[in-house]
């Protein structure tokens, strides 16, 4: 949750970022600040942008113009426009470590066990010693109530337990922020609440995330921020009291209701 350093303590800061395919603009000018212990979610409809700033903000996509600092430190840019890409691969590998992602889809590696998915990151990118890797992928694991699911293979798991593990994988890499994009869309209502718990305590830790979600309840419930983006651009922003309590703009009136 939201410390009283937070907003002193940036961990990532989005100015102005402007994203477009080709000639579809995307991100219209789009600034977020996500601070240490904070919990942003960033709603909005299908194609208002949100997995754009998020793979923007992991560097897994490459913005036109804008900045993007990760703890203070401004990413290196080389080129313009079109053809504007970080230019220290140093910078975006320690970057791109440090936030880990959870996709909608858990991306878990279907060839491993549940186990070896969350040992892979921190053993062959980071050098980490492999015992000491297993005994804290281990810990994860139990964390996310799963403990018990070390050598089955994702196959056999629920959707809800896979994407739990895909969790444990994100922490074992010790990140500075996680980066959720659509965390229970795949999941059934009965498994989303399995997912929904893990991340209420993953926020009641203090830790630093960023969550897109169309789940309203456990957006209200968890954040200390909550961002709405329409067509490329912030509508509204603000404690999840006054988003959702009392939303000024019209779209977002709208969206909640529809979204009801
Ligand atoms: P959201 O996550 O809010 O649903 P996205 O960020 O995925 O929205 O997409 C925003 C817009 O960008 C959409 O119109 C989508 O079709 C377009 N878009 C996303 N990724 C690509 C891509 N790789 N190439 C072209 N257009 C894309
Ligand atoms: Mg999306």
């Amino acid at each position: 949750m939201l410390t009283n350093d937070s907003k002193t303590d940036p961990v990532i800061e989005i100015r102005d970022l402007h994203k477009s395919y080709g000639d579809l603009d995307v991100l219209k000018g789009v600034s977020v600040t996500a601070g240490r212990g904070e919990v942003l979610s960033l709603i909005g409809s299908s194609g208002s942008g949100k997995s754009t700033l998020l793979r923007c903000a992991n560097l897994l996509e490459h913005s036109q113009s804008g900045e993007i600092l990760f703890q203070g430190e401004p990413i290196k840019w080389k080129g313009t426009g079109a053809n504007r890409h970080p230019s220290d691969r140093k910078q975006v590998t320690r970057i791109r470590t440090n936030l880990s992602m959870v996709f909608q889809q858990f991306n878990l590696w279907s060839h491993m066990t549940i186990l070896e998915n969350v040992m892979e990151a921190p053993i062959t990118v980071l050098n980490r010693d492999p015992a000491e890797v297993e005994a804290s992928a281990r810990s994860y694991l139990d964390k996310v109530g799963i403990g018990d699911k070390c050598d089955v293979y994702p196959a056999q798991l629920s959707g809800g337990q896979q994407q739990r593990a895909a969790i444990a994988r994100g922490l074992c890499m010790e990140p500075k922020a996680l980066l959720f994009d659509e965390p229970t869309s795949a999941l059934d209502p009965e498994l989303e609440q399995e997912v929904v718990r893990v991340i209420q305590d993953l926020a009641r830790e203090g830790r630093t995330m960023m969550i897109v979600t169309h789940d309203m309840r456990m957006a209200a419930d968890v954040s200390d921020q909550v961002v709405f983006l329409h067509q490329g651009l912030i509508e509204e922003q603000g404690s999840p009291n006054e988003l959702f309590g009392a939303p000024k703009s019209e779209r977002l009136q709208q969206f909640l209701q529809a979204t009801l």
